[in-house]
């Protein structure tokens, strides 16, 4: 399955509103409306991600290193991963984004980072 073909499967669950408004009054001639279709996905990505780590937080927390417990922690973070994932596609639509462009745009400027020696560093446009 490619990002794209999973982006447009992903997008036959979608259930949230996409009403969102915000009300931006610049100045009193400029009142403007904004759209915030991205708000639901963006909350939710951040809510996926913690649910991956809680489960890893557990899973320590329970002092379980058994196979059975290591099997069930496989199991889950696949699942929550699925749901990151979900919800990352979800926020990539509400921007315009497929998921190639995401991933393409993340490999190159990986491989930028790479070339110029910065691949270890701080900063987002490093
Ligand atoms: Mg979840």
């Amino acid at each position: 399955m490619t990002f794209n073909e999973y982006q447009k499967q992903a997008g036959n669950f979608a259930s949230y509103p996409t009403d969102a408004l915000i009300e931006v009054d610049a100045d009193e001639a400029h009142e403007t409306t904004y759209f915030l279709n991205w708000l639901y996905p963006a909350l939710a990505l951040a809510e996926e991600a913690g649910e991956v780590s809680g489960k890893l937080a557990k899973f320590i927390r329970k002092n379980n290193y058994s196979v059975e417990a290591q099997n069930q922690l496989r199991s889950d973070v696949l699942k929550e991963l699925g749901d990151v994932l979900w919800q990352l596609t979800a926020l990539a639509g509400e921007f315009g984004f497929s998921m190639e462009d995401v991933a393409r745009e993340n490999i190159t400027k990986l491989q930028d980072r790479k070339q110029r020696g910065v691949i270890v560093g701080e900063g987002d446009n490093r």
